[in-house]
């Protein structure tokens, strides 16, 4: 192809859950990837998980022996950064620590030629930060893959203020050739998609405080249609995951929505994989189990911060996670993070499990009507607080009779 930023050799950092499925997603694509980490033994554990994921889909008949041989040929493990001279690009996947990754995005910037593209995986770390410790910022970018990475068809492309355009071009290119839905997102925290779950998991934690429980929560969105609700899903991702970065970035400890779940994490319940989260599961099982000691602990923690708890409703549960959803896509349109609604409706789609048959979240929102949403999220800042503000765009939207646009104008 001809661009200025051609990418044939990719480097991948960190070898851990994202790490791994990058490394899939990228040597089924055909390109040749360098692997680095600074535990030897994560390393050595990825190389043989990467190595059984292909030998499984030999066993059901995906793909051939020789396919598989030829994608692990183009996986090759390094011991340091000189090594990653050549590369084209890099992706680093390392903890979700800021200080961390400017550290490595030194050191990238330091051992790799001018012309390579360095691309971090964070979850909603700013970009710019990221980019501002390096003498490339218009070639740093933010590649938000979904976990597992080789399955989820998800990409976050993440334009920092400097990202050059061919620099989202090749990244564009990148994610097509890898099967993606790759999706541009502006630089906040979060971006489209992760910003957007911080609202919508924050209300259904409220919703816990306030008198409700996790499977009943879960159940009212799987019954509309989500693949799971939000504390199952915690469950699968690990509560550990955020847990830990409150606790490296020394902040977020305290707030009271997230006191469930670090009492949980205490108790060492982090989810499926300890066989023990906001649920209970059997040895070897994924299947989810209502376990009375979970609602126990919610109701000690909610009478610990002083919350009189009250029968909520099933309707007001989906009422309040689907409309903090919709109020936060709102923002991020308005804000111009996401290009157009059917950019956010794609990543709530394809990232996070929203029902397909609705078309997304916007489209959603579209089908009720912006004057009935609007209405609605003003009831709910009367009764509950300033933190249902509506979206200035929802006002406009409803003065000028129009929906979201699924297409959109790129917004500055
Ligand atoms: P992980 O803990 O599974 O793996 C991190 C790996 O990084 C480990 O193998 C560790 O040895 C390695 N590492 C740490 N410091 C390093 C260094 N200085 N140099 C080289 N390697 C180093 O983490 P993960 O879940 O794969 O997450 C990685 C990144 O991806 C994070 O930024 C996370 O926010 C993001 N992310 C995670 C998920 C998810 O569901 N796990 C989803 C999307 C994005």
């Amino acid at each position: 192809m001809n661009t200025p930023f051609p990418i044939n050799q990719v480097a991948v950092i960190g070898a851990g859950t994202m790490g791994r499925g990058i490394v899939i997603s990228l040597a089924n694509a055909g390109l040749s990837v360098l692997w680095l980490d600074c535990n030897a033994a994560a390393l050595e554990a990825g190389l043989g998980m990467v190595s059984q994921a292909w030998a499984q889909q030999v066993d059901k008949q995906r793909i051939t022996q020789a396919q598989a041989d030829a994608c692990l040929a183009r996986v090759q493990a390094v011991d340091g950064y000189p090594a990653l001279a050549e590369a084209d690009l890099v992706i680093e996947a390392v903890y979700e620590n800021l200080a961390l990754k400017q550290e490595i995005f030194c050191a990238l910037d330091a051992h790799l030629k001018p012309r390579a593209i360095l691309a971090s995986n964070t979850s909603a770390l700013d970009i710019d930060a990221i980019a501002a410790v390096t003498q490339r910022p218009s070639q740093v970018l933010g590649l938000h893959f979904f976990s597992p990475a080789h399955v989820m068809k998800l990409l976050e492309i993440v334009r920092g203020t400097h990202t050059d355009q061919k620099v989202l071009d090749a990244a564009k290119a990148l994610g097509e050739r890898m099967g993606k839905v790759a999706i541009v997102a502006g630089n906040c925290p979060g971006f489209i998609g992760n910003r957007m779950l911080r609202s919508y998991v924050g209300e259904a934690r409220k919703l816990l405080l306030e008198g409700a429980l996790p499977h009943q929560v879960d159940a009212v969105l799987q019954q509309f249609g989500f693949a799971m609700g939000p504390f199952r899903m915690y469950d699968v991702v690990g509560i550990d995951l955020e847990w830990r970065a409150r606790q490296l970035a020394g902040q977020g400890m305290h707030d009271p929505l997230v006191q469930v779940d670090n009492a949980l994490c205490e108790l060492g319940r982090l989810g499926q994989k300890t066989g023990q989260g906001y649920y209970r599961y059997a040895p070897g099982s994924r299947q989810a189990e209502h376990d009375p000691q979970v609602d126990a602990l919610v109701l000690q923690v909610s009478q610990n911060l002083g919350y009189r708890r009250r029968g909520i409703s099933a309707e007001e549960i989906l009422e309040r996670c689907l409309l903090a959803l919709v109020n936060e896509g709102a923002k991020v349109l308005q804000e111009g993070i996401a290009a157009s609604s059917g950019d956010i409706d794609q990543v709530w789609l394809h990232g996070y499990g929203f029902p397909a048959a609705t078309g997304g979240p916007m489209r959603w929102a579209d089908e009720q009507g912006a004057p009935f949403i609007l209405a609605r999220l003003e009831y709910l800042q009367g009764v509950l607080g300033e933190h249902w503000r509506p979206a200035g765009l929802l006002y406009s939207l409803v003065a000028g009779g129009k929906r979201f646009e699924p297409r959109g104008e790129v917004q500055a």
